[in-house]
């Protein structure tokens, strides 16, 4: 057995260098089994919000750390465990299994929060070592890409409808204390016809999602990009798309490593306590995360972000996410899987065709997979449009709105005007279609609003939320371009 002890101090100077530091050690034969084992001083409770320190820990092997995307990526657990092992088949969950061989490895200390005192930490790796001879080149099949052909199951099955489906949401593979297969009955029971599973900074769970798959919910591969200063979800790659991050630059490099590996970027709950997003917006992104979680949770501000976006010009559709983090037995607080729920309109039943419809703005966004749900459509004497879409628009003429709802009877139908409530009209009726008569700007969007009866919240709610004014569905909006008359 080979046993090794790390000690050092981190001070918040080396914080303020580098948000990560890089403990090697070497390993001088091929391991059957590596495990990793750290504490450190003056740790901070999960209930404490200041005083003491967080540090982070994940592994790489002797492929390297370089930034962004090092090849040798093993796995991250976040603050989650103080504990974890790989072995060449198993491994726990957050870290890759596959091969140990000697060489240069490297931990990786996140340092998340370091007190003015700093922080003395100790490090134990223990391995068992092999006689067998082991080099990454003999085995070029092992890659960081844990299951390069999951998902498997994307087989075409019919065209133009819509799909419900949550794009956020974490097992134990990072810090929720279920497991995938939890996650998934939870999932199937809610009726969703797709789920992104997206654990923070690893891919271990693509592997046992894969394994779980039977084709009876579109499974996008996803993972959250969860950086010190901002979270963005990446979905539609197997890849590990690091998060090693601090500047505009670093999250633009990440960005286009996603991108290079087929990835769809998603900046995620961009609102106080989200956490919030620090990089800015003049960035590649794909999509933004609008409406995270129940309605209270500060989702007025990134509403106000997006109208303020939206006023400048920006064309970036949003989507919902219920951050839900799977419980191992009863539900714990008031996030619940599938609240809110995002709707694609899709042109094939797929992984492709889930991300190619949020791609072109195709989407609602619902406070559950229930409803209500809203669809809205625009012409003008020159063009039509659904949401997602941009409608031509001829000299200063009224644009024709027109918006249908499901089950959202009680309910305030709002058309928003460039971040300006433009036409608002009671809902009657459970299914409804609403015609109305606008003014263009740069865009429009509707929403429906209303407060939240108490009757519907769950026990885990907090006694002192604000129950008024909640919104109950969101869509896209139809982006207006006025054409110059007399041409
Ligand atoms: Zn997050």
């Amino acid at each position: 057995m080979f046993r090794l002890t790390l000690n050092g101090h981190l001070t918040p100077a080396d914080k303020s260098r580098s948000d990560y530091a890089y403990i090697p050690f070497h390993l001088p034969q091929p391991a059957n089994r590596l495990t990793v084992s750290y504490r450190y001083s003056a740790a901070m409770s999960s209930n404490q919000t200041e005083g003491g320190n967080v540090i982070d820990i994940g592994l790489f092997d002797p492929r390297g750390a370089d930034f962004p995307g090092g090849l040798g990526f093993r796995g991250w657990s976040g603050s989650a465990r103080d504990e974890f092992t790989i072995a060449p088949t198993d491994a726990t969950p957050g870290y890759l299994p596959g091969p140990l061989p000697a060489g240069r490895y490297q931990v990786i200390l996140g340092l998340y929060r370091v007190w003015p005192a700093g922080a003395d930490y100790e490090i134990q790796i223990e391995a068992e070592l092999s006689d067998q001879k082991f080099d990454f080149s003999e085995k070029s099949n092992f890659s960081t890409s844990t299951n390069p052909s999951f998902p498997p199951k994307s087989a075409f099955r019919s065209s133009g409808q819509w799909l419900r489906g949550d794009l956020q949401c974490h097992t134990f593979h990072s810090d929720a204390k279920g497991s995938p297969r939890q996650l998934l009955d939870k999932a199937k029971a809610l009726g969703l016809d797709f789920l992104a599973v997206t654990d923070h900074n690893n891919t271990s769970h693509h592997r046992a999602l894969a394994a779980l798959d039977d084709g009876s919910l579109l499974l996008i591969p996803g993972q959250e990009v969860t950086t010190y200063y901002g979270h963005m979800n990446v979905w539609g790659t197997g890849q590990w798309c690091d998060f090693r991050c601090r500047t505009p630059d670093d999250i633009r490099a990440i960005i286009q490593l996603a991108h290079k590996h087929g990835g769809f970027c998603s900046i995620n709950h961009p609102k106080q306590g989200g956490p919030a997003w620090e990089y800015g917006f003049d960035l590649p992104v794909d999509a933004l995360e609008v409406w995270q979680g129940p309605w209270p949770y500060r989702n007025t501000e990134s509403l106000a972000l997006w109208d303020r976006l939206l006023a400048q010009g920006w064309r970036i559709p949003v989507v919902g996410g219920s951050d839900y983090h799977c419980p191992a037995r009863e539900e714990t607080n008031f996030l619940r899987l599938g609240q809110p729920t995002t709707w694609v309109r899709v042109t094939e039943h797929s992984v492709a065709g889930v991300l190619a419809g949020i791609r072109k703005g195709w989407v609602s966004i619902s406070a559950s997979p229930d409803g209500p749900r809203l669809e809205m459509r625009a012409e003008s004497s020159v063009g039509e449009a659904e949401m997602g879409e941009a409608l031509a628009v001829g000299g200063a003429e009224p644009v024709a709105v027109t918006a249908r709802v499901w089950r959202g009877k009680g309910l305030v139908l709002r058309l928003v005007v460039d971040g300006d409530t433009a036409f608002e009209q009671r809902v009657l009726d459970d299914e409804t279609t609403v015609h109305a008569s606008i003014e263009p700007g740069r865009s429009v969007r509707a929403e429906l609003i209303g407060d939240c009866p108490p009757a519907l919240l769950p026990p885990q709610a907090p006694a002192d939320l604000d129950l008024r004014g909640w919104r109950w569905a969101l869509t896209n909006p139809i982006y207006c371009a006025r054409e110059e008359s007399g041409k």
